[in-house]
């Protein structure tokens, strides 16, 4: 399954972003709550935290288990930054 995930992904590692308000609204968003290990290879890399991954139109973001994580807030601000992906922004943003 990973490697068939593999061709669409999109990385970050961009605590300081501030996501465009436009992209910040609900959305259901199908979430794979993985290890660091599993975001590395799925996403590409050991810096990467999570990432939005596309594979025949189905889009899911893989962020690190918040059961296992004690830095919660850096968990919220994941799952925003990817599903802001989600909602249309664009993964050329400022780095
Ligand atoms: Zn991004």
């Amino acid at each position: 399954m990973i490697a068939l995930l593999l061709a669409a992904s999109v990385a970050i590692n961009t605590s300081h972003i501030k996501i465009p308000e436009r992209y910040r609204g609900d959305a259901v968003v199908m979430t794979w709550y993985t290890t660091p290990e599993t975001i590395a290879k799925v996403c590409g890399g050991n810096a990467v935290r999570a990432c939005l991954i596309e594979r025949d139109g189905m889009k899911m973001m893989l962020v690190r288990n918040p059961c296992y994580r004690a830095d919660i807030e850096q968990q919220a601000e994941d799952e925003c930054h990817e599903k802001g992906h989600f909602l249309g922004w664009s993964k050329e943003h400022e780095k």
